[in-house]
């Protein structure tokens, strides 16, 4: 019987596990093995880890875990939870049933309350747009933090998704002087767009019909105005959604934000049901994602969840 059930074993839950493993707790890790940057050749900006393969990194990370003898790592999704507060049960897609539950002892002397951490991460939804699923991670990236360094002063180009993209305007400028915004059916207002004129970003209108990709970062945006517009790199943020709806049957209270929802946690990485904390991009309000961010929330939720167990 476990203390905590992790579900998600990637950047978050395997920092979680970290943490409650150290701590000589109980964990099992669920994991279908999807991380989202898992197109990517390389990650960027993890300290110690920088331009590795993030396949890479999680092999070591699951490697380092075997020291600790408390924490299981298993293959397998977690197909519905149940329960409440030192009682959750968790049905895994091969059948089996982890139960995490309070034992009282005859004489209630000892507890062994226990806990769930989400971090199933987010799923991106592709466009259907002839080219932008095969070039997504290499042509195609949502974050000038993980990409903007190898392309730097380059011309980019951006897919608007609304008046969030603003934002990035203003953030890219510290990587190029050369952007070109793809407004791709957006009415993007006039304020806005004379704003752009004066940091001389053209506004290319049109819907995006085809993207064609070269090899490397740099593809073909062909629209249906034309003519077609060559890039160095193309940013872009589809919507996401979670890479699973356990939050869902649970109740989970959840937050909007521009591009999907998120779950609602505290400052203590704990959702709006006791004893189930998230972390990763599952609860991440912050743009963009970050394998920093999810591993700090993922080490702050097992730490949480531990020491919400202290008698
Ligand atoms: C193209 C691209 C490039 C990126 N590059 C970088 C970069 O260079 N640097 C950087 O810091 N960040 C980068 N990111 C962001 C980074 O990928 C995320 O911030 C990070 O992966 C989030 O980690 P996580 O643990 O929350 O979720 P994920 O890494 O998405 O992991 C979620 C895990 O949960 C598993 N899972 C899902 N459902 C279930 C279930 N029901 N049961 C069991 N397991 C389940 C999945 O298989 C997966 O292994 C990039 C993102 C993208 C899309």
């Amino acid at each position: 019987m476990d203390d905590v059930i992790i579900i998600g074993g990637s950047f978050a839950g395997l920092a979680g596990a970290l943490q409650l493993g150290r701590a000589r707790r109980k964990v099992t890790v669920l994991d279908t093995g999807l991380p989202r940057n898992r197109f990517a050749g390389h990650s960027h900006g993890l300290l110690g880890h920088d331009h590795k393969p993030p396949l890479d990194i999680l092999a070591e990370a699951r490697q380092q875990l075997a020291r600790y003898p408390t924490v299981k790592l298993v293959n397998a999704r977690a197909e519905s939870v149940s329960g409440a507060i030192d009682d959750f049960s968790v049905v895994t897609d091969d059948g089996e049933t982890l139960r995490a539950r309070r034992l009282i002892l005859s004489y209630g002397e000892t507890l062994r309350a226990r806990r769930l951490i989400l971090s199933y991460g987010v799923i991106d939804q592709m466009p259907d747009v002839p080219g932008f699923a095969e070039g997504w991670g290499t042509s195609i990236v949502p974050c000038p933090y993980c990409d903007g360094f190898e392309v730097a002063g380059q011309h980019w180009g951006l897919v608007w998704s609304g008046r969030q993209s603003h934002n990035q305007v203003r953030l890219f400028h510290d990587w190029t002087d050369r952007l070109t915004v793809f407004a791709d059916g957006h009415d993007i207002p006039p304020d806005i767009r004379a704003d752009l004129a004066r940091r001389n970003t053209p506004v290319v209108d049109g819907r995006i019909i085809e993207i064609a990709h070269h090899g490397g970062h740099n593809a073909t945006v062909k629209l249906d105005t034309g003519p077609n517009v060559a890039v160095d790199i193309l940013f872009a943020h589809p919507r996401n959604k979670p890479s699973a709806s356990l939050h869902q049957s649970l109740g989970l209270a959840t937050v909007d934000t521009p591009v999907g929802i998120i779950l609602k946690v505290d400052e203590r990485r704990e959702t709006s049901m006791p004893g189930i904390y998230a972390a990763g991009d599952l609860a991440n309000p912050l743009t963009p994602p970050s394998v920093t961010l999810a591993s700090s929330h993922g080490a702050m939720a097992g730490i949480f969840a531990q020491q919400s167990m202290l008698v």
